[in-house]
């Protein structure tokens, strides 16, 4: 049976000042937990997916469990974007502020072609420089971008601006 977008929103957890003091940490891992949940969740990202998208690009390191089952789904391929010193090969690389301080991506450089049409997928969009920064990446490589997509939106710190391309997700906070 297939949960709906409310039944997956209430299995997931809210921890308070995790990782650090003043964050509500949306905690996913009650819902991948659950069979029925997860693959409803996968079920419903990737009817988001938007026409035309050739690739999937998740980010580090719950992005890629969300991406990996969309991708199955969809019948695409799942592109990594990962913290630095992760990809083996040559990478292109992006710093982008954070509230304190700094932090990088990178991508392969041979990740995706001029021909491919990619969309990211995450968790959670927060302030959004995770996301625009996962769009900088792709672009680099000649790809281009059709948007991002979701299981969560944390609509007051408006991260959505940050962004290029059109974001869509399943929760908005
Ligand atoms: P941001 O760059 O601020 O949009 O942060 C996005 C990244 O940080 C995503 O990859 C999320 O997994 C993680 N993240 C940020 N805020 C939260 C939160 N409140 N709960 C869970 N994950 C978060």
């Amino acid at each position: 049976m297939k949960l709906s977008v409310e039944q997956i929103h209430s299995l997931i957890r809210d921890v308070p000042d995790f990782p650090k003091p003043g964050i509500l940490f949306k905690d996913i891992t009650p819902v991948l937990s659950d069979a029925a949940a997860f693959a409803s969740l996968a079920d419903h990202l990737a009817e988001r997916i938007p026409a035309g998208t050739t690739k999937l690009a998740s980010i580090e390191s719950r992005g890629f469990l969300l991406g990996a089952a969309v991708a199955m789904r969809r019948g695409l391929g799942l592109v990594l974007i990962r913290k630095p010193g992760k990809l083996p090969y040559s990478t292109f690389s992006h710093s982008y502020d954070l509230e304190y301080g700094r932090d990088t991506l990178q991508i392969h450089v041979d990740a995706l072609s001029n021909e491919d049409r990619v969309c990211i997928v995450d968790d959670v969009l927060a302030t959004g420089g995770t996301a625009a920064a996962a769009e900088v990446l792709c672009t680099e490589t000649g790809a281009t971008v059709t948007g991002s997509v979701f299981l969560l939106e944390l609509g007051f710190l408006n991260g959505r601006q940050k962004l290029k391309s059109s974001a869509d997700a399943l929760i908005r906070l």
